[in-house]
């Protein structure tokens, strides 16, 4: 509001713009504030002179007040699109045609926050009423100018609760292959936006629909009866839900067929994870089947489990994935039972003891040092003295005889 009422009380033309703009008009709470003005970025610099340049060339200056950051955007008409991803030049115009540049109706609208007017130029405030996603112009130019708005429009679609409108659908089916020209980085971004939403199965059903997934996936889709379990699978999983465990939904009913343990790499590469987002679906992916064979299970393996900070994570994936209650009920009861003492105390027998036995460090040492602690998780020992009984049988039993000394 203040960087209005600075820019207004200059003389020029300032609002509100784009996502601040529908989300006030729709009841929600704005992510962030945008602000677009008819100031060139070096007057609104004059006016802020800590603002920082962070786009000068597409007019975008950020501005910090109380802690959140401000991006102000000189109203602009984008260039010629080349490369299906940016302008390649821009110039300053007006806010009617800074409206006409950008994604979709709901998007283009500015608020005069001291007037308490909304500037509507593409119909954005009938669409929002609609709950109609629509491209501002024609839409197959305007994804073919930038791909990425494609899944943009599910992003909005699916966390807005919109039906797209039938034009720029279509005009998605028809160019839904381009999006394999799009970066990796901007591909996972927004993948990890739509599936941490928790509209994530609607949009993973609009991907699907669309055939906007096939050009950013690996991996053959499956038939439908699949992709409505995998549906349903996302469906079932906690509103709050990090991009491994929604992304391990979408992945699990092929790591039957492919080979899973190549899939984390794989999705890291293609989506550009972090390294704890690879680890983490690593850890999912490879533990599920794990922990769907629960019975079988010795105690020690199910315990170690647990004791991950990615178990809640697990169960919730179990959970969403398990259409028979009673087979949820079952294993939450076993998992309250095995909870119910320290799910991981400390060793009774450490390196240290095997290195007193006359044991060196290797990986026969790690093996018996793992065996131990699995039999101290399924209560073998009483206290340290029977653990390292226990270890000296251990080493003894499998360490070969000395050889007589001449
Ligand atoms: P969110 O709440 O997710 O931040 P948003 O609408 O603010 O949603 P941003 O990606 O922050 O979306 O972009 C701000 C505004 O800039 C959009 O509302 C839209 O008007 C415009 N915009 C962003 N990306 C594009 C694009 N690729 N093509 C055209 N306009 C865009
Ligand atoms: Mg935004």
């Amino acid at each position: 509001m203040a960087v209005v009422d600075t820019l207004q009380k200059a003389g020029f033309e300032a609002y509100f713009a784009g996502g601040c703009v529908r989300d006030e008009l729709m009841g929600l709470a704005p992510q962030d504030y945008d602000v677009a003005t008819s100031a060139h970025p070096e007057e609104v610099l004059r006016h802020f002179p800590k603002a920082q340049k962070v786009g000068v060339t597409f007019g975008v200056v950020l501005v910090r007040r109380r802690g959140a950051a401000i991006e102000v955007a000189t109203f602009r008409s984008d260039g010629q699109y080349d490369d299906g991803r940016r302008p390649t030049s821009v110039t300053f115009s007006s806010a009617q045609l800074d409206a006409q540049r950008r994604d979709f109706t709901c998007n283009g609208l500015f608020c005069d926050p001291i007037r308490g007017t909304i500037l509507d130029f593409v119909g954005g405030r009938a669409d929002i009423q609609a709950r109609c996603l629509r491209a501002i112009g024609d839409p197959a130019r305007r994804f073919a100018e930038d791909h990425l708005r494609m899944l943009r429009a599910i992003r909005f679609a699916a966390r807005l609760n919109f039906q797209i409108e039938t034009s720029t659908l279509a005009a998605i089916s028809r160019h839904a292959a381009a999006l394999a020209h799009i970066s990796r980085e901007r591909i996972g971004q927004e993948m990890r936006m739509i599936l941490t939403h928790p509209s994530r199965r609607r949009a993973a059903q609009l991907l699907l629909a669309t055939g906007l997934l096939q050009p950013v996936w690996p991996w053959p889709l499956e038939p439908a009866h699949v992709q409505a379990a995998k549906l349903s699978w996302l469906g079932g999983l906690p509103e709050q839900t990090g991009f491994a465990l929604a992304l391990t939904a979408l992945l699990c009913d092929l790591s039957s067929t492919h080979k899973a343990h190549t899939m984390p790499e794989a999705m890291q590469k293609l989506w550009v994870l972090s390294t704890q987002e690879t680890a983490d679906l690593r850890f999912l992916l490879s533990q599920l089947p794990v922990l769907q064979n629960w019975k079988s299970q010795r105690v020690a393996v199910l315990k170690r489990i647990l004791a991950d900070s990615r178990a809640q994570d697990l169960l919730a994936l179990y959970r969403a994935g398990t259409p028979d209650a009673n087979a949820i009920q079952e294993l939450e009861a076993r998992v309250r039972e095995l909870s119910a003492a320290p799910l991981a105390p400390d060793p009774l027998v450490t390196g240290d003891d095997l290195i007193a036995m006359g044991q060196r460090p290797g990986p026969k040492f790690r093996a018996w040092l793992e065996e131990l602690y699995n039999q101290q998780l399924e209560n073998q020992f009483p206290d340290r003295t029977a653990a390292l009984t226990a270890a000296r049988q251990l080493v003894q039993q499998h360490s070969p005889p000395r050889p007589h000394e001449r």
